[in-house]
């Protein structure tokens, strides 16, 4: 079980930046390549690390070989403070290992001249149950011995421990020990020092993508809530709205009339009421902004439009563009057509280079801009559009492009909620959750965000911020490819879905038989149903599908499996929910497993199936359809309620 966190100090804890020190002090290339030479990348600075080595016998050997040099050596170490602070993430990376029942120490490769210089930035240290620096040992990393004394020191054993260092020889060496070991890499902290800024409201240098949803944009009185979060922050560059969306439950969505007004066209009827309704909610929308913007000659060409077969996606796209230009109107600032730069082929697959080059041609000299999501267009100007719900693609596709320092994506709730609200009321919010934990919650049927709107800021390593236009001060979700914090509960989230079957097979010595899972699952494959999930014991294996696609070709499947294997017993059981506890903080946790069903037991539920995944991310339960609520609320309080009383 792990009972402490180790940290590194120097690039994990403390920002040493002595790049940045020499350029601000020695204005000479080539004299900064000596120094550098002389001191930081001098085989000398690990045996002053390893040594107790006072100032004047570290100013003599740094200087031994290079005399010339030898007051820039003086001056560098006595003013070592000048090149170190304190991440914004130090403390709270601290206070969350503490919180989460962890102790936590340093084990740092210092010398004596350093820390005599910047013993005011080690305060952190504090707050931590210990730590060992090199000098005082005389002994520093990646020597195993300094980390057995570090183990001695403290009565841990090595598979106790997480230890974080940015240098790869110094997790190998934790590593072959027996610790778990993270290397802080640059990405990450670079994530972190994005992540502190934004919450800490130091927002100054940032460039923001922001997606608006069409129920922050339904109607008047949603436009100036969006206004005031657009104009709260300079970094808000470059804006992308929806269309208007539900104003209260019950109203229809401006895409779907549009989608009716055209589906009306085709079927030779008059659709002129229709968008009559459309025209009007524009026109609401405008005269309650006070706006002097007239949207008839857009009309008539959306109506003439209707008559050509092709123009589907036209049709839809035009919420996103009239939403677009009264946005523009009322922030006063540029209105960029998306299908100017969102690129499709004449199929209408979307073509990702040639956007990425456009977008960037348009956007360098625009300062703030107001561009629609949802549709694109191909070279001939047809317009296509993603699907449904794809503004938060478009919002993704201009974040990467554009390199974005985080994309926001404006909703109506505050974030990803760790459990589905139409099941836990009042369901809290997610602070922080990775691509994966995310990955695996959508699968199970958690709806955030168009999965296609996280592949292009994933691969550009920008974070999403999922925020609440009518809670503009909540921190909401933040969204990225990895990060130190575990989650508060240990379960970032819970997510399930009814309606499957699972079919399981009986065989003793079945895994002697080679090719026995195999010819199981090929009969699946030629009937070309999907399996979900697939756990196994020595003698039988079970494989969970979905009703719906099984169903109909059931007898058929069982006659092809009955040729193909030999078993003892086969059993089909229907009406199964399976559900998802995903988390990164379980791995390392003991017992949550043992909470989960405990929680179920005393809830009442009988759990059918359980399927830890490979990488410890998920714990998949089944349990029948009818229990499925009730499963969902125990695990939800069993994590959450639990923790708060
Ligand atoms: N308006 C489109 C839809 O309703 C796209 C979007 O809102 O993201 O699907």
């Amino acid at each position: 079980m792990i009972k402490a966190v180790v940290f590194d100090i120097g690039d994990v804890l403390l920002d040493f930046r002595w790049r940045e020190f020499l350029e601000k002090n020695y204005s000479e290339e080539s004299l900064r390549h000596e120094l550098a030479d002389a001191l930081f990348q001098n085989e000398l600075w690990q045996y002053c690390d390893a040594h107790d080595v006072p100032l004047e016998e570290a100013v003599a050997l740094y200087s031994k070989d290079v005399p010339h040099l030898e007051s820039q050596i003086r001056h560098i170490l006595t003013h070592m403070s000048e090149f170190f602070a304190v991440f914004p993430h130090t403390l709270p990376w601290i206070h969350a290992a503490k919180d989460h029942g962890y102790k936590v120490y340093y084990l740092s490769n210092y010398s004596r001249v350093a820390y005599e210089q910047t013993t005011q930035f080690l305060s952190f240290t504090d707050e931590m149950d210990g730590g060992l620096f090199s000098f005082q040992e005389e002994m520093a990393k990646p020597d195993p011995a300094f980390y057995k004394l570090f183990c001695e020191r403290y009565s841990l054993k090595p598979e106790e421990i997480v230890f974080f260092d940015d240098r790869e020889e110094n997790i190998n060496a934790a590593k072959k020990l027996g610790m778990r070991a993270v290397c802080v890499t640059s990405d990450m902290m670079s994530q972190e020092a994005r992540w502190f800024s934004m919450t800490s409201g130091g927002q100054e240098d940032m460039l923001k993508v922001v997606k608006f949803g069409g129920s922050s944009l339904a109607s008047s009185g949603q436009f100036e809530k969006v206004k005031n979060i657009v104009e709260a922050e300079e970094s808000r560059k470059y804006v992308i709205p929806s269309a208007p969306g539900r104003r209260f439950s019950g109203d229809t969505k401006v895409t779907d009339m549009l989608y009716q007004c055209y589906e009306c066209a085709q079927e030779g009827k008059d659709p002129q009421s229709i968008l009559d309704q459309i025209k009007d909610r524009y026109d609401q929308i405008i005269s309650g902004l006070g706006l002097s913007l007239n949207l008839d000659e857009d009309f008539k060409q959306i109506k003439e439009h209707f008559l050509k077969e092709d123009a589907r996606d036209y049709t839809a796209s035009r919420g996103e563009y009239l939403n677009g230009k009264i946005l523009s109107a009322y922030l006063n600032v540029d209105f960029i057509d998306a299908a100017d730069i969102i690129c499709f082929d004449t199929e209408g697959v979307y073509q990702a280079r040639a956007t990425k080059e456009m977008v960037s041609a348009a956007l360098s000299h625009v300062e703030r801009a107001v561009i629609p999501g949802f549709y694109g267009a191909d070279r001939s100007g047809h317009i296509h559009t993603f699907s449904r719900g794809g503004s938060d693609i478009t919002g993704a596709i201009i974040a990467g492009a554009v390199g974005a320092d985080v994309y926001e994506n404006w909703t109506d709730v505050s974030g990803v909620l760790i459990a589905d609200p139409s099941i836990v009321k009042d369901a809290e919010p997610i602070d922080v959750i990775t691509y994966k934990e995310l990955r695996e919650l959508s699968y199970m049927g958690a709806s955030v965000l168009h999965e296609d709107a996280i592949f292009p800021v994933k691969e550009a390593g920008i974070p999403i911020n999922i925020r609440n236009t009518n809670r503009p001060d909540d921190p909401g979700t933040l969204i990225a490819e990895m990060t130190c914090r575990p989650s508060p509960y240990v379960m970032t989230g819970v997510a399930g879905k009814k309606g499957f079957v699972g079919i399981t097979i009986e065989k003793e010595r079945m895994n002697d038989i080679v090719g026995y899972c195999r010819a199981v699952l090929g009969v699946f494959a030629e009937h070309n149903i999907n399996i979900e999930h697939m756990p196994s014991g020595i003698d039988t294996m079970s494989v969970f599908v979905h009703q719906d696609s099984f169903r109909e070709q059931e007898q058929r499947v069982l006659a092809d499996i009955k040729s193909r294997v030999e078993y003892d017993h086969i059993e089909l059981e229907s009406d199964i929910a399976l559900i998802a506890v995903v988390g990164r903080s379980m791995r390392s946790m003991r017992g949550t497993a043992g909470r989960i069903f405990a929680a179920l037991a005393h809830a009442n539920v009988n759990v059918r199936m359980i399927d830890q995944g490979s990488s410890e991310l998920n714990i998949i339960i089944g349990v029948h359809d009818q229990d499925f609520e009730t499963a969902i609320k125990a695990i939800y309080s069993i994590f959450v309620d639990t923790k708060k009383v």
